[in-house]
């Protein structure tokens, strides 16, 4: 192979056009830059506040974080990547021709185009849904505009599952707003977590006097003078409240992608070098659906580190390279009602009635478990479970104490063989939290002979 091949088509690429700049679309920029010194990227945004820290949104609402520590670029550090920042919404892509048309009415040109384009909350479609107190959580304007409507609105009712939701209730409580949370079913996100994990979230919420609605769906959000008066439940109840919440979901902006003819599913179908059908169009983060590895299927996270990743590979590959993006296990730390969480791997089953599909911090592969055995313990307020195969653990939850998530990150993602210690696991009161950390100090000092 011609060694010079790479550089030769990269000296050919002259406009970069990036379409978000969210955690993909700035991952992408960053390694195009990487390679290619000369092009000019284009970075473009529907949003003004331009790239912050979604995730960030939850510890805002809270507040734990203010604005500014949100963002983690400055335009100084948009200046030295030589990119250049535009706010501006894409109305539509021509392949054929190479060009975006702009909600504007202009056009611009690209050599190698990347979707970054996230994904929006699904709206609730019940009467009302539009009314003036009637909020979600996807961008930084939501979030300003539920602590704005707190300070004022005594009560609200929060509808949905996953970690959006919580993120919501947490926010609203504290900013000492009372709080009912509706559920359809009889417990919080039970296609992830287990009995005993949404019972440790829910009791944390109720210590805090959130009131959990069991079996409840929202029917109507009732007006006065087009604002929030009330909602009524799909048995009749009524309950007053100044503020709905909805988070039941979101769906990939998909919508540009699909009307040029690219292929869709769910997401924009990408292939392992995160292209699109088209030619020389990328997609990657929360609207990329991609090839794992794992599970065999084409899967969605919507997932921080995922973004930044598939962006990365996006990136290369837009500037010349030839590299593919191996789906890494999904991981996630995160926080539930106040409980530091990680979900690792396969975990969970089957579809959860409080959402559409997955909700942000969210990715479908936690939940698509084969046949496997569970290793749990609980010791005080803190709880692991881990997911047994055959001879490796397909994932674990770790709720409180985090020493061991970084280590069973290893195990899951390198799937460690560790029929040495399955039995016992598997035996009744197991100390399954030492038997871990032995095993994977054992492990790590083999290793370290090995090496020597
Ligand atoms: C409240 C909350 C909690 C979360 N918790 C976690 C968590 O615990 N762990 C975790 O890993 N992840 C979490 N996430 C998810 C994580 O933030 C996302 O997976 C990640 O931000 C996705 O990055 P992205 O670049 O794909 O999309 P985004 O960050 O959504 O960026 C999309 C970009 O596209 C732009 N755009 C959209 N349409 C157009 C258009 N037509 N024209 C021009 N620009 C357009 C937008 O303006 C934006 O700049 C959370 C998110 C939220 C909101």
């Amino acid at each position: 192979m011609n060694p010079y091949q790479h550089k030769i088509e990269r000296c050919e690429i002259e406009s970069y056009v990036i379409v978000g700049s969210g955690a993909a679309g700035i991952a992408a920029a960053e390694s195009i830059r990487n390679l290619d010194s000369g092009g000019e990227i284009v970075l473009l945004s529907a949003e003004k506040p331009g790239y912050y820290s979604r995730p960030g949104l939850a510890y805002y609402l809270t507040g734990e974080l203010n604005e500014k520590q949100l963002f983690p670029f400055s335009s100084k550090d948009f200046k030295a990547l030589g990119v250049h920042p535009q706010v501006a919404l894409v109305k539509s892509i021509l392949p054929g021709q190479h060009l975006v048309e702009l909600q504007d009415g202009s056009y611009l040109g690209y050599d190698r185009l990347l979707i970054a384009t996230g994904s929006s909350a699904a709206r609730a479609a019940v009467p009302g849904a539009n009314l003036n107190g009637v909020v979600k959580l996807d961008n930084l304007s939501d979030a300003q505009k539920i602590m704005a409507q707190a300070r004022r609105r005594r009560t609200a009712v929060v509808v949905g599952g996953g970690i959006t939701a919580l993120a919501i209730v947490e926010g609203l409580v504290a900013r000492g707003v009372r709080t009912h949370y509706f559920l359809r079913g009889d417990r919080y996100w039970h296609n992830v977590l287990d009995e005993t994990e949404s019972r440790i979230v829910e009791g944390r919420l109720k210590e805090h006097d959130v009131e959990i609605h069991y079996h409840t769906e929202l029917d109507e959000i009732l007006p006065r003078n087009g604002q929030v008066a009330g909602v009524r439940t799909k048995t009749g109840d009524m309950i007053r409240c100044n503020m709905v919440a909805i988070a039941i979901g979101i769906r990939p902006r998909i919508k540009i992608a699909q009307a040029s003819g690219l292929e869709v599913e769910r997401g924009i179908l990408v292939d392992e070098y995160m292209q699109t059908s088209a030619a020389d169009i990328y997609a990657a983060g929360d609207v990329a659906q991609v090839y794992d590895p794992f599970t065999g299927k084409s899967v969605i996270d919507s997932l921080w580190d995922p973004a930044r990743q598939q962006g990365t590979i996006a990136g290369r590959n837009m500037a010349g390279s030839r590299e593919i993006y191996t789906k890494p296990v999904a991981f996630n730390v995160t926080r539930l009602a106040g409980l530091t969480t990680t979900i690792i791997g396969t975990v969970g089953k089957g579809k959860d009635d409080d959402l559409i599909g997955i909700a942000r911090g969210d990715s479908e592969t936690w939940r698509q478990l084969p046949d496997a055995i569970v290793a749990q313990q609980d010791f005080e307020v803190n709880r692991l479970r881990l997911m047994l195969g055959e001879s490796t653990i397909l994932g674990a939850i770790v709720m409180g104490d985090q020493t061991l998530s970084k280590p069973l990150h290893t195990l899951v993602s390198k799937k460690v063989d560790i029929s040495l210690i399955k039995s016992k696991l598997l035996e009744p009161g197991a100390p399954v939290a030492d038997l871990i950390a032995e095993f994977w100090s054992l492990r790590r000092t083999a290793h370290a002979a090995q090496l020597a």
